[in-house]
């Protein structure tokens, strides 16, 4: 390091020699709420200050320390397990004396840390064709963000921020609560100016001084293949900005899958219900399937059985994480035929001949005999209903 460009600490933080640990902390605070980048993005400057704060806080905060570098300046912090700030960020930097700035209204809650901004959720819609290979669309949503024309510090451009006369700069204020006995303090959020400690000296116009404004934002988002219905593809960063100096929230793009007239989704397999003859069953018969990258030729075997499956390996979809594809399970539904001519009907009637079962005879007989039959226990007659109809 060279020696010789570092500034004096005291004179960092802008104390004297024999400054109480309140009032290096106290002075810390200022110096990192004056210079956070955040606060600072028209000064590339802020961030350097910023962090020669953190620096000589660290060192000034710490008893040892703070009696080397009394005695023997910057060298003699050499090997005393001094952080690098110059590159760290600076939320890292704030998560790390989060126990002063963090209390200080600037940061989070507790050990975390300042707060991320909020997190968005978008939703889409894809095609299950679109699950095997991946895809590309654009999501649109609106979020609150910073104002365009005053870059977010709520101020009329080429007018100053003032400090804040509520919290005197401090963005917290002590407010009495309970009663009685119980009565006590607690430190809140200055009602005045947000706790960001200064106020514009006047509103922008766009945002009325909040700084904040709602704005329209599309974005491209990937979809990887695999992905299941009702899962959400996270984009980093693209949620609302930190009011606390923090991060910005994610943003959630919930992918729902639309239904397929053909296809059936379990896990990666996908189910094809595939109706075919009486004949075709029985006899056997190599028939053309949908897959969902195209058509194949499924053979049936002779005396195949209502509700058979059959599987075609690799024809499913791939597994999000290995990318290994599933098959493609057909399952035989047989459809008895709904209308017969006069000559299927007697080929029918030969074959039924041959079998060991019963049929109903033609059509006249076959309704009295139902008259017949139901008469006598008309009372027991629950109505049966056909399903699917
Ligand atoms: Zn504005
Ligand atoms: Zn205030």
């Amino acid at each position: 390091m060279p020696v010789a460009t570092k500034r004096d600490y005291y004179e960092v933080l802008g104390i004297a020699r024999e400054a109480t640990s309140e009032q290096i902390k106290k002075a810390y605070r200022q110096a990192a709420l004056k210079f956070h980048p955040d606060r600072n993005r028209s000064d590339p400057e802020a961030e350097k200050k910023f962090k020669v704060a953190a620096e000589a806080y660290e060192v000034l905060s710490d008893s040892q320390k703070r009696s080397v570098y009394d005695h023997y300046g910057h060298a003699g912090l050499n090997g005393q397990g001094m952080h690098d700030f110059s590159s760290m960020n600076a939320q890292d930097i704030f998560s790390m004396f989060d126990d002063i700035l963090g209390a200080f209204g600037f940061g989070g809650r507790g050990r975390a840390g300042p707060r991320a901004g909020a997190d968005l959720e978008a939703g889409i819609e894809i095609e299950l064709e679109e699950v095997i290979t991946g895809a590309e669309h654009t999501i649109e949503f609106d979020r609150v963000d910073h104002c365009d024309r005053c870059g977010g510090r709520g101020a009329e451009p080429g007018t100053s921020l003032q400090t804040c006369q509520t919290c005197g700069g401090y963005g917290q204020v002590e407010q009495a609560t309970g009663f009685g006995a119980l009565i006590g303090r607690i430190v809140a959020t200055c009602p005045h100016c947000g706790g960001q400690g200064k106020v514009p000296k006047e509103r922008c116009r766009t945002c009325n001084g909040r700084g904040l404004k709602t704005q329209h934002r599309s974005l491209n988002v990937r979809i990887p293949a695999g992905i299941q219905d009702g899962q959400a593809v996270r984009i980093r960063g693209e949620g609302e900005p930190s009011d606390s100096g923090g991060p910005r929230g994610d943003v959630y793009c919930r992918v729902h899958i639309k239904q397929h007239p053909f296809f059936r989704r379990h896990n990666n397999d996908l189910i094809l219900e595939l109706p075919i003859s009486f004949t075709q069953a029985a006899l056997g018969a190599e028939i053309e399937v949908p897959t969902l990258r195209g058509k194949t030729i499924l053979k049936v075997p002779r005396g195949s059985q209502y509700g058979d499956t059959f599987r075609l390996a690799g024809e499913g979809l791939p597994d999000l994480h290995s990318r290994r594809a599933g098959d493609q399970i057909v399952q035989i539904l047989l459809e008895v035929p709904r209308k017969l001519s006069k000559a299927q009907e007697q080929l029918l009637r030969d074959f039924a001949e041959t079998e060991d079962h019963q049929v109903l005879p033609e059509s006249k007989g076959f309704v009295e005999r139902l008259k017949e039959y139901f008469s006598g226990r008309v009372e027991d007659g629950g109505q049966q209903r056909k399903e699917g109809a």
